[in-house]
């Protein structure tokens, strides 16, 4: 069983059309987003491809930032439980940019409370209904992706509600992957990618940077998972997993994005 957050566009997106030619016939594939339109559309992609024959496609048109939204995700989770499901795969991929603004105009809290719900709380209530429908047991493979940034670790000024809540995300699945062995828990910074997110960034900031494919960025995800030979609750950077010239491409977004913003 394959549930992927946000997938109706971006990453998340490009992440479903590759995971599903990997799925095995009988699998199930359920993509979550609040976009039903375009969640039935990616539905109807994947199964007219040939390589998806024997796998079944769910959407949950659902708001992840309110109770009912993971609640109905559960839900429909919980519908499988009785399926001989041999492997759990639970991406959270779900996130949204919020106000870049300098920290001091947040006085707002159930402002900051709303983007936190959406970031932080229902990944982690999201995570924990999955793990209580598929309570992880030998036999079982449980693998958890955390849609993570290098923001998690990184400092910018203005982005004090994306940068904390990549944090603690990055904290919460580490305490996961503690706790219990029986999960591999895997935070991945997919790099900057040509997503609706990063037209939010551009528009707002009027800095373009050097963009990926999604597709790109995908792939590496697919084969760490793959190879699983990554330590549970480590943080892996699509730079890391890349060649030479895309650390240095790195190095200068980082540094560029620091200068723009501590001007
Ligand atoms: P995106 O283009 O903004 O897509 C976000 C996805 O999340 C969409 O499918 C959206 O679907 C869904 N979503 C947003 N709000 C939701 C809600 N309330 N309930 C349910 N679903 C919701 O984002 P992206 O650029 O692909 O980013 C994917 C992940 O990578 C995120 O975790 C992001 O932080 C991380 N990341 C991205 C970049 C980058 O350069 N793009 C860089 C580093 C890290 P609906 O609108 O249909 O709900």
């Amino acid at each position: 069983m394959c549930i992927i957050t946000g997938a109706s566009k971006g990453f998340g997106r490009a992440l479903a059309h590759l995971a599903s030619l990997y799925l095995k016939p009988g699998s199930v594939l359920l993509l979550v987003a609040r976009s039903r339109s375009l969640l039935q559309e990616l539905k109807e992609e994947l199964q007219s491809l040939k390589e998806c024959q024997g796998l079944t496609v769910h959407c949950a048109e659902a708001d992840l930032s309110i109770s009912e939204g993971v609640k109905e995700t559960v839900d429909i989770v919980r519908q499988h439980t009785e399926n001989d499901i041999n492997h759990v795969l639970l991406v959270n991929n779900t996130a949204s940019l919020g106000d870049i603004s300098p920290f001091e105009s947040f006085t707002d809290l159930d402002h900051v409370n709303a983007y936190l719900s959406l970031n932080v709380s229902s990944t982690l209530a999201l995570t924990a209904g999955v793990l209580q429908a598929f309570p992880p047991r030998l036999g079982l493979r449980w693998s958890v992706v955390n849609c993570s940034s290098t923001l998690a670790l990184q400092a910018l000024p203005s982005w004090v509600l994306y940068c904390s809540a990549k944090a603690a995300r990055e904290m919460m699945f580490r305490v996961l992957a503690a706790e219990n062995p029986g999960v591999k828990v895997l935070s991945y910074s997919p790099g900057p990618m040509e997503t609706k997110m990063q037209e939010t960034i551009r528009r707002l900031t009027g800095v373009q940077y050097h963009l990926y494919p999604c597709r790109e960025s995908a792939t590496k995800l697919m084969k760490v998972l793959l190879d699983n030979d990554f330590v549970s609750g480590t943080h892996l950077d699509f730079f890391q997993l890349s060649s030479q010239y895309d650390v240095k491409m790195h190095a200068n977004y980082m540094s560029n994005a620091t200068k723009r913003y501590c001007t």
